[in-house]
């Protein structure tokens, strides 16, 4: 049966789609002091420190807005005055860190890499030899703009060493990629309500280490992205400072039920690797190449060459796809010619063997027969 393109299922970094059970839930306007309500914000934060086995000794303090509010709630509330953020970047998420230091006036050094590869341990440990006075490194656990992977084991062991603490974007990896707080120390951890965890998107949220949220009174310049003022009003009453995003905490909560259900994140990550080794299979098998070698892709999205082909066109393969119901998207990187297609969300294995069917007729109908066989991208 084909896809019904008034319902397209997004194949995109994010937003991406949501399970209908999750949706249903915003059907029901709550009152924000309502039993049920502060039940789905009690559970979801317990859930979220759940995942990284981080019982008794972290905190889930939500941030509405998209997951760079919590990112920048994060380096306004646990950098304190005299403190210096280590940042690294190989890609737009890394950036936009820089960007939140600079808005923020935080000191803060970056290591800058290669959009392909990751950092290696050696790099930031010349960084933090090179200028003592850092006191926190700040990375994005997965660069999705482009896919990498970046080494989270290697940094949280170098900040061990060097006395330094960690804070993560976990946006895209938060709920499939195994974060345990029993095995890598760190201050805070970010997500989004939306990509792994696949709720609607519109709250962030910061997993943070109580004792660094305790010592952090009176840091952030803020008055709504302080997370220690958040979290001591939610010990007193339960709630949201100011108005609650209802809807999305409620839905939120039955994201993570079905999270659960699903069975956690090694069960999330499975299926989004089912789903990335059948889309990059069947890319490859199409033509097309990969741009990060799999060595250093994460399954949560792919990254891929466009042709060289005179009647291929992105803008061409966009709309074929959304005609036929899927949603990809353009590369962010103006160094390479690429684009994008997710595997995270409410999406199968069987939707993306259909997306890719959708793709190959799209390419017959840009009168592209064959790009040729490609191989995995080596290293
Ligand atoms: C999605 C994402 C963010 C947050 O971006 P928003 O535009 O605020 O949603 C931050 N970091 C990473 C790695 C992401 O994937």
């Amino acid at each position: 049966m084909p896809r019904d393109p008034a319902l397209p299922l997004l194949l995109t970094p994010g937003p991406v789609s949501v399970s209908r059970s999750t949706k249903e839930v915003m059907l029901l306007d709550r009152p924000s002091g309502d039993v049920e309500f502060s039940a789905d914000l009690r559970f979801a934060r317990e859930y979220l420190v759940s995942i990284v086995n981080g019982g008794g000794r972290y905190t889930a303090v939500p941030v509405p807005g998209s997951a760079t509010y919590a990112n920048e709630a994060v380096i306004a509330t646990l950098v304190p005055e005299g403190g210096k953020l280590l940042l690294h970047s190989n890609g737009v998420y890394g950036d936009r860190l820089i960007e939140i230091c600079e808005a923020l006036g935080t000191p803060y050094a970056v290591l800058r890499t290669e959009p392909f590869t990751p950092p290696t341990a050696a790099q930031f440990e010349a960084m933090l030899r090179a200028d003592p006075v850092i006191t926190h490194i700040m990375v994005v656990h997965c660069e999705t703009s482009t896919g990498v992977l970046n080494p989270l084991e290697e940094v949280a062991a170098l900040c061990q060493r060097y006395a330094k603490r960690l804070l993560i974007d976990a946006v895209a990896s938060f709920g499939a990629i195994d974060l345990d707080a029993r095995s890598l120390r760190f201050d805070a951890a970010v997500l989004s309500s939306n990509k792994c965890m696949q709720g609607v998107p519109g709250v962030g949220w910061a997993v943070v280490a109580r004792d660094a949220l305790e010592g952090a009174k009176g840091h952030c310049r803020s008055l709504t992205l302080d997370l220690w003022d958040q979290e001591q009003h939610m010990q007193r009453t339960g709630g949201f400072r100011f108005t609650p995003p209802t809807h999305v905490v409620s839905a939120f909560a039955q994201a993570c039920r079905e999270h659960a259900d699903e069975g956690g994140a090694p069960a999330r990550l499975a299926r989004y690797r089912r789903n990335w080794r059948r889309l990059v299979d069947g890319m490859r098998q199409m033509g097309f190449a990969t741009v990060v070698p799999d060595a250093h892709a994460s399954p949560i999205v792919a990254t891929f060459r466009a042709p060289e082909h005179p009647g291929f066109s992105f803008e061409a393969l966009f709309a074929g796809m959304k005609r036929r119901g899927f949603v990809i998207f353009p590369g962010r990187l103006a160094l390479a010619n690429t684009f994008r297609i997710g595997c995270m969300g409410a999406v199968e294995e069987a939707d993306i063997a259909e997306a890719m069917e959708a793709l190959a007729e799209v390419m017959t109908e840009m009168g592209i027969r064959d790009l040729g066989r490609v191989e995995a991208a080596g290293a």
